[in-house]
């Protein structure tokens, strides 16, 4: 075994980063994706409290997108700077969602407010990743009441790892009769061009 003080670089590549190059990765950098529904939902939570809250979200893989589509409220306790899961309700409610039909296994985001205070993975924020979570990984996400939002991917197996991840809103796609008929309202509307 290599001691961690006899490590030594030997590569020419110095800090780990992301391959974003397309020809070289085995898929785009990977991304958080909120359905419009759920982030419509987040945004009235953060922008209508100053209290720091938590939310669960379900998340679902596809390619390179970790895709949001359902919430979850825990019962927690909550203040102007402090937050936590009650515990004691947790099991309960992991229960209820199972009896719904509901993959507890993909419960993998955890969402929490700052309220009117900046939005930042605090110290308090990074230990409750490091140690609360047993599962092999997980997206943390923080916000405040601005809408200032970040989303992390923290990978425990086999290796700890943390990505910051850009966080997407998808747009319900619009069926093409619906564009036909807007199409035909703006042409019949326009005018013949006298120039
Ligand atoms: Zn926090």
């Amino acid at each position: 075994m290599i001691a961690k003080n006899h490590m030594v670089l030997v590569g020419s590549q110095e800090k780990p980063t992301l391959i974003t190059n397309e020809g070289e990765a085995v898929a785009p950098p990977p991304r958080l994706v909120l359905e419009l529904d759920v982030f419509l939902r987040l945004e009235c939570y953060f922008r209508s409290t100053d209290k720091e809250f938590q939310v669960l979200g379900f998340v679902e893989t596809h390619d390179n997108s970790f895709v949001v589509r359902d919430l979850v409220v825990p019962k927690h306790s909550s203040g102007a700077a402090y937050t936590e899961i009650d515990q004691n309700a947790f099991p309960a409610l992991l229960d209820e969602l199972e009896k719904a039909g509901k993959d507890i296994e993909k419960l993998r985001l955890q969402i929490h407010s700052h309220g009117d205070l900046p939005a930042y993975f605090s110290p308090e924020d990074v230990n409750t990743i490091r140690t609360a979570y047993a599962c092999d990984w997980m997206i943390s996400f923080v916000g405040n009441r601005a809408c200032d939002w970040y989303a992390r991917l923290d990978v425990f197996e086999p290796i700890p790892l943390s990505i910051a991840l850009p966080i997407f809103i998808s747009l319900p796609a619009v069926t093409p009769g619906q564009e036909e008929e807007w199409m035909c309202e703006l042409k019949s509307r326009m005018g013949r061009s006298f120039l």
